[in-house]
């Protein structure tokens, strides 16, 4: 069956020049999927804008209807939300696509049109909250699938994996004290946003379904493979899931320079952790996975990873993917004590 594959030309038009999230990070990832012979073999649709009711499962009708105002008022003129985040005379438009192209992946999968699925979309989202737009985020694109699959669809159970190199914030907000979605981040720590503490773990009839993995600079490919194998494997399988979104940013990758980022992946590193998600799907849901595109500021390491995520949905072997930005300069491996910390606070010992 095919894999879907969700874009829109009007991405581009979320636009600032000098931003770090501008317009020609996507633009690197179409070419790339093309130039890799893999947009020809992906079912490709473009994205609907998404429905304000399924907008308002996650977000606040004030914070909505701020948006729509803004947008009325600054109809040729940017403006920022917040000091990261901007907001072009598009982006209202563009923000509607991006959560709409999410949850037309999920319906594509959950309908069984697709194998499974990749939304290539921006603005990001996994740092937006349900009354604020962050960190280059303005819809909470995953959690808005999420939400959309529960509503519309016989979902009960969602797994949300967010291996971009900043905390998700946002999403695990939405679902802290929700036992229905398992929010499981990978983030260096200290980094911004600040948030994602090993100790944060849900509230409530929540507690113990978001897990976070805060991983000190430096690691790079055999910390996060050790860290799919031993706690997110086992996460998932307790979990069962009925369906695997992943917040996918590359921006852990080692030539990534976006402020105070170090960590040390790499592209076949990162193409190790999609397969790894598409064998759990595989083995959890049925296949149904989709991923949604957030952060990756060095372009190079962006558009890659993204062919990496493609290939893995669409079965390739690890040799399809080359790494043409080759390897990390440093690795630091010692994540024994992180993993074990983390398997003792979520009784994940087997
Ligand atoms: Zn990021």
């Amino acid at each position: 069956m095919n894999t879907i594959y969700i874009t829109h030309p009007r991405f581009v038009e979320h636009e600032l020049e000098g931003h770090p999230e501008h317009a020609g990070r996507i633009r690197a990832i179409w070419q790339a999927l093309d130039a890799e012979g893999l947009s020809s073999r992906l079912k490709r649709l473009d994205a609907p804008p998404a429905i304000v009711s399924d907008l308002n499962a996650v977000h606040e009708p004030e914070y909505l209807n701020l948006l729509a105002q803004v947008s009325r008022q600054f109809r040729d003129q940017t403006v920022l939300l917040n000091p990261d985040t901007y907001f072009t005379p598009a982006s209202y438009d563009v923000a509607f696509l991006a959560a709409g192209g999410a949850c037309a992946a999920v319906a594509e999968v959950l309908l069984g049109n697709a194998r499974n699925g990749l939304a290539v979309v921006r603005p990001p989202g996994h740092h937006a909250t349900s009354d604020e737009a962050m960190g280059f985020c303005i819809l909470n694109n995953v959690a808005i699938a999420a939400r959309f699959a529960q509503r519309h669809f016989s979902v009960r159970r969602v797994m949300i994996v967010d291996y971009d190199v900043h905390h998700g914030n946002g999403t695990e907000a939405i679902f802290y004290d929700d036992p229905s979605v398992l929010f499981i981040s990978t983030h260096q720590s200290p980094l911004y946003p600040g948030t994602g503490a090993l100790e944060d773990r849900g509230v409530g009839a929540g507690e113990r379904t978001t897990i976070n993995i805060p991983v000190p600079p430096g690691h790079g490919d055999q910390t996060y493979a050790a860290i799919f194998d031993q706690i997110v494997w086992r996460a998932a399988r307790r979990f069962a899931p009925d369906l695997i979104l992943v917040s996918a940013g590359f921006d852990a990758h080692w030539s990534e320079r976006l402020s105070n980022v170090n960590m040390n992946l790499t592209i076949p590193g990162f193409a190790h952790l999609s397969r790894e998600l598409v064998r759990m799907a595989e083995e959890l849901c049925y296949g149904r996975i989709v991923f949604v595109t957030e952060g990756g500021y060095h372009l190079d390491a962006l558009s890659y990873g993204v062919c990496g995520v493609a290939r893995a949905l669409l079965g390739d072997p690890p040799a399809s993917v080359t790494d043409r930005l080759g390897a990390a300069p440093s690795q630091r491996t010692d994540s024994n004590a992180l993993i074990q910390r983390v398997l003792d606070l979520h009784d994940l010992n087997k």
